[in-house]
């Protein structure tokens, strides 16, 4: 049965979709059978995989309307462990049918319990920067959440937003809901913003904090431009190391050795 994690907060430009896409990747490399699913209707996750119009063949939200099976909107990445779903909503008409087809909590809860996703150890799912509506959705079908911030006093308020919303949750629709970790994105420990937003942090938060933190780099915005997560553009960068080390951090807490190595020996496709 494949661990389901979303990545969600209530916050927009966080790095959500980066986390998403190099998490995914991170696990593809240690050669966990990895589904990235794009739930969020702004498609961001395509573009960081090098998809566009022409080389995708369908979304999740066919799924959702009983137009294609899962299996149909699968997407092959570069990396062979990795799978991909995207998310093309290109129409506010679109846009609206989803909205009234996700007031049914449910729906991807059984979408992702169909045996066609048996086959993977990991899925993950890009959620929109908003609470309501598809990330209820989302969060209802996960097991746990990722919960990335960036520093400042908006970050903080959101992560109040995310763990009353995760609580809620938890009483009313999936009571086995659990926050993997809050992670620290775009870090940068000598400014004082980050200062303060770690006094803030650690006074409500610490338990939840995870180890690897993710330090502002240039190679991960950059590797976007070429459709690729950060390891397969530059895997020495310390922004690729970062992610690495977030995955193993999840494998060993979920108790699932990790077996890359950053030397990269046996992974032809880590240059
Ligand atoms: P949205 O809420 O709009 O979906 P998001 O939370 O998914 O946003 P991203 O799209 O992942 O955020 O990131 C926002 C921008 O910040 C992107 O241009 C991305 O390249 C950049 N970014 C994210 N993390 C880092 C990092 N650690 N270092 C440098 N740039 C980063
Ligand atoms: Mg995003």
């Amino acid at each position: 049965m494949a661990k389901k994690i979303a990545i969600s907060i209530p916050k927009g430009g966080v790095g959500k979709t980066t986390t998403a896409v190099n998490l995914a990747a991170g696990f593809a490399i240690a050669e966990k059978r990895t589904l990235l699913i794009d739930f969020d209707p702004a498609g961001a996750c395509a573009l960081s995989l090098g998809f566009d119009e022409e080389n995708m063949h369908g979304d999740i939200f066919e799924v959702f309307s009983f137009t294609k099976f899962i299996d149909a909107v699968v997407h092959k990445t570069e990396l062979p462990y990795l799978d991909f779903i995207p998310c093309q909503i290109k129409t506010y008409d679109l846009e609206e049918r989803i909205n009234r087809l996700s007031r049914n909590i449910y729906l991807f809860s059984n979408v992702l319990d169909q045996q066609a996703l048996t086959k993977y150890d990991f899925i993950i799912i890009d959620c929109p920067p908003y609470m309501k509506g598809l990330t209820t959705v989302a969060l209802a079908a996960a097991g746990s959440v990722i919960i990335p911030i960036r520093s400042g006093q908006f970050s903080i308020a959101a992560l109040k937003k995310m763990f009353d919303q995760i609580e809620w949750l938890k009483t009313n629709i999936n009571s086995e809901l659990k926050v993997e970790g809050i992670l620290l994105n775009m870090y940068e420990p000598r400014t004082k913003a980050w200062v303060l937003t770690m006094k803030a942090l650690t006074r409500h938060y610490r338990k939840y904090l995870f180890k690897s933190v993710i330090p502002k780099s240039v190679s991960i915005s950059e590797a976007e431009f070429y459709g690729k997560p950060s390891m397969l553009y530059d895997v020495k960068s310390k922004g690729s190391i970062a992610y690495l080390n977030l995955t193993e951090e999840i494998l060993n807490k979920n108790a699932t050795p990790n077996i890359y190595r950053l030397d990269g020996a046996g992974y032809s496709y880590l240059k």
